[in-house]
């Protein structure tokens, strides 16, 4: 069977058997993939000490003869891709990708990595937010803060837009439905998605939260 070697992020890394461990991982030109790594578990296995989410990974493993699980052959640990103190944020972020991302889908590894770095640039709070939304807008679940998502037209940071039915909408495709979202909100949320250094107020970054919230429920995607 072929051999293949790509970079990866590890997804999940799931106890099988006695000493195996079965692994979900976003490749960079194999999509999602998972992988068999045998004896993984063992305390003088190799692979132990290098199977670690939040690094990049460069993986080399065997297709099956059936199925869709191939075996693990070869790990390296390359560098981190965040900050000790943001690895907990990173497993959310890492969840939100897994459910985003699911098997059979071929993004998800530049979704993740762009994801990392947006969260390692930032707070952890708004950087966990703006993270999440930028792969909801990579992936295509949202639009950009610059135009209505309706009729594309573009509206000047100093006019107010409307949140309605987790779209963002000029106020006369809106016609007074939705919520009304002041001209400095979006110029904040849209300044702290292209610029760690603008940052939103703790009252928008409630307002963004709630929109990811409607963006997930709107396509019936798992919150957890
Ligand atoms: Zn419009």
């Amino acid at each position: 069977m072929a051999e293949q070697r790509d970079n990866a992020l590890l997804l999940r890394a799931i106890p099988y058997s006695d000493s195996s461990l079965i692994l979900h991982c976003f490749t960079q030109h194999h999509g999602r993939i998972s992988l068999m790594s045998r004896g993984a578990r063992r305390a003088k296995n190799l692979f132990r000490a290098s199977l670690m989410p939040m690094y990049q990974l460069q993986i080399r493993w065997k297709e099956p003869r059936t199925g869709s699980m191939g075996t693990l052959l070869e790990v390296q640990r390359l560098n981190p891709l965040l900050p000790e103190k943001l690895m907990l944020a990173g497993q959310s972020l890492i969840a939100r990708a897994s459910s985003l991302f699911p098997d059979g889908v071929e993004q998800g590894f530049d979704e993740l990595q762009h994801a990392f770095k947006t969260l390692a640039e930032r707070d952890e709070t708004s950087g966990l937010t703006a993270a999440i939304w930028g792969m909801l807008e990579q992936g295509g679940w949202v639009g950009d803060f610059e135009h209505c998502w309706h009729c594309s037209e573009k509206i000047d940071f100093s006019e107010s837009m409307a949140w309605y039915q987790a779209h963002l909408l000029c106020l006369d495709c809106a016609q007074n439905r939705g919520i009304k979202l002041v001209a400095g909100c979006r110029k904040s949320l849209f300044g702290h998605l292209n610029q760690p250094m603008i940052k939103p107020s703790v009252e928008h970054i409630k307002v963004w939260n709630n929109m990811i919230e409607a963006v997930l429920s709107s396509h019936q995607i798992s919150k957890r």
